[in-house]
């Protein structure tokens, strides 16, 4: 059974860049990815990605909240999934684009999820919206233990293929790249050719709780790069600065406008 929760406050102001507000219709998510973060910034107690509580009233204060709002742009999933299984059966998230299309606010949807080609008719309809998909690898087998419940390469990549043949903004959210285990050359071919509006590239980020996650991880997958993980992220040693150099290299070569996330 999946809990539903009651919110107060339906946006929050965002300090990502080019958000002004974070909209999160769930709280937890059932994609489970081992170098997920969100559990430390909500402060979630329990196992990451077993639980997700539905925020059922959250269209309702949205569309209060919508009335006198300032403008700005509204980022859908900061913290979770909108997207996720869940969203299938409650439709939360597609109740609150709903609201922000009719208020006509900029939206910048972020996702892992084939599931937002459900929402094609009403995405395009927003003035300003973008969608952006998360790829962190090209290989599917490594992709099912990295990020368990999201949808596979090849779903993601239809979707962003399906969404920019419908004219909807498009861009590719390239991490956290994996050192030594992302096959960063397939991944910038495979991008390439659905032809995102642009990329944004990203290390591995050890915020509190991801790091015994990500040993474990390693420890099983790829225990010939266990000390390279612990000179990296325990002992704080060099390797993004030339590696993200490479990638947006690569990505020029491929015509993909590439930046990389320095925040
Ligand atoms: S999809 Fe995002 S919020 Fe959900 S588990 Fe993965 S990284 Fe965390």
């Amino acid at each position: 059974m999946i809990p539903e929760i009651k919110v107060k406050t339906a946006l929050s102001p965002s300090k990502l860049p080019g958000l002004d507000y974070a909209l999160n219709p769930y709280r937890g998510c059932a994609h489970a990815c081992v170098y997920c973060y969100a559990p430390s910034v909500i402060h979630w107690n329990g196992k990451w990605g077993e639980l997700v509580e539905v925020k059922v009233n959250l269209p309702r204060i949205l569309s209060k909240t919508l009335r006198t709002a300032k403008k700005g742009v509204v980022g859908l999933g900061t913290v979770t999934d909108p997207y996720q299984p869940a969203e299938e059966k409650y439709e939360i998230t597609r109740r609150c684009l709903e609201l922000l299309r009719l208020h006509d606010f900029p939206v910048c949807i972020m996702t892992k999820s084939a599931l937002v080609l459900r929402d094609i008719d009403l995405l395009r309809e927003f003035s300003n919206i973008e969608v952006g998909i998360t790829l962190t690898l090209p290989d599917d087998r490594l992709r099912e233990k990295l990020e368990p419940g999201a949808s596979s390469v090849e779903e993601r990549l239809r979707a962003l293929r399906e969404l920019r043949e419908a004219g909807i903004d498009t861009w590719v959210f390239l991490g956290p790249l994996m050192p030594y285990i992302t096959d960063i050359e397939g991944l910038v071919d495979a991008v390439s050719e659905v032809k995102p509006k642009y990329v944004i590239v990203d290390r591995l980020r050890m915020k509190k709780g991801v790091w015994e996650n990500v040993r474990r991880f390693v420890e099983e997958f790829y225990p010939q790069y266990l000390d390279e993980y612990v000179r990296i992220f325990v002992e704080g040693g060099e390797y993004y600065d030339e590696f993200l150099g490479n990638v947006q290299g690569m990505c020029g070569e491929k015509g993909l406008r590439c930046e990389v996330n320095f925040i």
